[in-house]
């Protein structure tokens, strides 16, 4: 079997907290607490879970936006975390981000031409006017007029500075982007066409993607795999249709009820989810999502269950397996 493009091997993030006079480390909060996953050329993972549960701070993480705690990321076999400065910067015209909010990813400032030859400049590549006629390539390619390149990020609405964004992580011609909740900040409408925009250029281009939201119903639609965070660890993964038909760990299983159905009467309530995610700085013992848990048991509150192979690629972290 091919190697993976990404290969992400036990990763850590804690951000340390400091308290009192002399700002002594007192704890740490456990944004992602040892994650594993891969992605391969061309795939969408989408990476799902409540708000808190790390799932962005594994994309930023990735990219090295965050230093990693503990743990690799091998890109292409080499190991990111190893890499320095400049290295770092060569790498990632091959790795992008799209962030949640255009607005403040955008500078406000200056015109959509100057900061989408920006990535250009950073790489010196080609002469002004060659770089002009890139940004014009790139405009169309995002469905935006030619004259946005002489406008300013507030003169566009919502869904067009999250064209821009996108054109500006495709300017580079990435081989992988993570789409940190590309869609969560625009209107219902507006979401589908940037999705749509997202995989026409996936498969001109053959973008990998981490796709990365809260929103299941938009994941399912975009993913071949999925991984369930919960609290800082994937508690499931699996391909989009195993984990939409036959979803097996009780977190997965809420987060699809949840899921708004056209008749409410047909929506069930036997795994409704319940109460808050409890905080990543004082994680519950054991399983940690025992205090939220249905099918919780005793054991589950006194061992944490580790990741296992259901069936091939389908992987749970649930006591109820062994069973
Ligand atoms: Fe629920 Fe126990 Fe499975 Fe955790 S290990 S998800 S508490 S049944």
């Amino acid at each position: 079997m091919n190697q993976p493009l990404l290969q992400v091997t036990n990763l850590k993030k804690y951000f340390p907290i400091h308290s009192g006079v002399f700002l002594r480390h007192t704890g740490n909060v456990y944004a992602v607490d040892d994650v594993s996953f891969h992605v391969n050329e061309g795939e969408t993972l989408g990476i799902v879970g409540e708000s808190g549960c790390g799932k962005s701070t594994v994309g930023k993480t990735i990219l090295r936006l965050h230093e990693p705690t503990a743990g690799k990321v091998e890109y292409n076999g080499k190991d990111i975390c190893e890499l320095n400065k400049n290295d770092m910067v060569s790498l990632r015209r091959e790795l992008q981000i799209i962030f949640q909010d255009p607005f403040a990813s955008l500078n406000a400032r200056h015109t959509v031409g100057i900061i989408l030859q920006e990535p250009f400049v950073i790489h010196k590549m080609g002469t002004e006017e060659q770089r002009r006629e890139w940004v014009f390539g790139l405009l169309q390619k995002v469905g935006l007029p030619k004259d946005s390149y002489f406008r300013y990020p507030h003169e566009f609405s919502g869904g067009q500075r999250q064209r821009i964004g996108i054109a500006r992580a495709i300017a580079l011609k990435p081989k992988m982007i993570v789409c940190d909740e590309p869609v969560s900040a625009l209107d219902v409408s507006v979401q589908s066409q940037v999705i749509n925009l997202l995989l026409e250029l996936q498969k001109e281009m053959g973008l990998a993607l981490i796709f990365i939201a809260h929103d299941l119903a938009v994941v399912r639609h975009v993913s071949d795999r999925v991984a369930v965070m919960y609290l800082g660890k994937i508690v499931e993964t699996a391909s989009a249709q195993q984990i939409y038909q036959d979803p097996k760990h009780p977190y997965t299983q809420s987060l699809i009820e949840s899921i708004p159905v056209a008749d409410p009467k047909t929506k069930k309530e036997k795994h409704r989810l319940k109460g808050e995610v409890p905080s990543p700085i004082n994680p519950p013992s054991g399983c940690y999502f025992h205090t939220r848990c249905p099918q919780c048991f005793e054991r589950c509150k006194l061992e944490q269950p580790q990741l296992q192979e259901h069936q091939q690629g389908h992987q749970v972290a649930c006591h109820l397996l062994d069973e």
